[in-house]
């Protein structure tokens, strides 16, 4: 059951020529209760993927074509809820409620003059202007409890609570009023392994027990196969394959996602040499013509310079957007092909 669809989504900062084209027509669903992994170098438009679909995106950055469609609990008879068309008024009820984020620095956004408490409280008379303060306390001290910190920790201010309480306190807020997703932008990349870790697994743990879907963004691909279910590998702005995170890893369809793995120290297995991706990623306010990974493209052939190939099925659950796995006219003539 998809929760929310994204249908051909562009991102510009700015406009005219100097537009920086961070996301261009991406098509992507996400699944009740699944973890969706996205995953791309530095600058490949993860970040502004994530803040379009919640409308968070800070000027200069405008939506420039597309829909994102919510199919979950607020979405009624009358179809789903458009969330590039909410109001104001409605896109703060919907934040919080249906979807909740946490970014990187989150815990660095906790008022440090405030408690737990009250910062946890303010969520509760923000969004549930009915709740009393005792049943605002006593939630309270279930958030606290569901993320595995102790209830007497309530009454602390930001400062005296470790970075990974603190994250920890912002994924309570997060779960608060039990969204049916949670976008996490590198929620745990300030944090020490360990710590990431355990966050992570908690986190799993408690999607587990309240269903509710999460976008993972990460720059580690090993965390990322590790904990999503499916991966949506981005490219300059491009989905260029989307698949089970085990199959992906086992043997990615695309050769920027196969660059991607081999740039990481594999899980399992036998060690597997790290070769990296050659080059760098393109400049978004002119992405090469064709497929926009062909100047570093070691399978590169005829059509790719200037052709752009679409996302297409190659199986049941799996799909990308590259030349080698569709027959082209020219390759079917045999021109060029390597
Ligand atoms: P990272 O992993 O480093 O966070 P990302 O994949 O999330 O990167 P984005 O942060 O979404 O990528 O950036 C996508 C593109 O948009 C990049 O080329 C970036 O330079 C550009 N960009 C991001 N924010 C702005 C902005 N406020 N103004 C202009 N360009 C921006
Ligand atoms: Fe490489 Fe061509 Fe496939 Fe692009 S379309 S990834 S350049 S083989």
């Amino acid at each position: 059951m998809t929760v929310l669809e994204i249908r051909d989504l562009s991102v510009d900062y700015g406009q005219g020529d100097d537009a920086v084209h961070a996301v261009s027509s991406v098509d992507l669903t996400l699944e009740r209760g699944e973890v969706l992994g996205l995953a791309g170098e530095s600058g490949s438009g993860k970040s502004t993927l994530a803040h379009a679909m919640t409308r968070l995106l800070p000027p200069p950055g405008v939506i420039t074509s597309g829909e994102v469609l919510y199919h979950g609990r607020r979405s009624s008879s009358d179809g789903p809820v458009d969330v590039l068309g909410l109001t104001p008024k409605e896109l703060r009820a919907f934040r919080w409620s249906e979807v909740s984020v946490v970014f990187q620095g989150a815990m660095n956004s906790l008022n440090p003059v405030s408690t737990v408490e009250q910062q946890l409280g303010d969520v509760f008379r923000a969004h549930r202007r009915d709740m009393t303060a005792a049943r605002r306390t006593e939630r309270s001290r279930e958030l606290l409890d569901l993320v595995g910190i102790s209830a007497d920790r309530l009454s602390a201010y930001p400062h005296q609570l470790s970075g990974g309480t603190r994250q920890r306190v912002m994924i309570a807020m997060a779960l608060a009023l039990e969204p049916e997703i949670v976008v996490m932008d590198e929620p745990t990349t300030a944090l020490d392994v360990v710590v990431q870790r355990q966050i992570l697994e908690k986190m799993m743990r408690l999607r587990e027990q309240l269903g509710f879907a999460v976008v993972f963004i990460t720059h580690d691909i090993s965390l990322l196969v590790e904990f999503s279910d499916r991966i949506a590998i981005v490219y300059a702005g491009r989905v260029v394959e989307q698949a089970p995170a085990r199959e992906i890893y086992r043997a990615a369809a695309h050769p920027y996602s196969r660059g991607l793995l081999n740039s990481f120290p594999a899980l399992h297995g036998e060690r597997r040499p790290l070769t990296g991706i050659p080059g760098s990623p393109p400049d978004l306010r002119h992405v090469p013509s064709g497929c926009p990974f062909h100047p570093r493209c070691p399978s590169a052939f005829d059509p790719c310079d200037q052709d752009t190939p679409a996302l297409v099925p190659l199986g049941e659950h799996r799909s990308a957007a590259c030349w080698l796995h569709t027959t082209s006219p020219r390759r079917r003539s045999g021109v060029g092909a390597t």
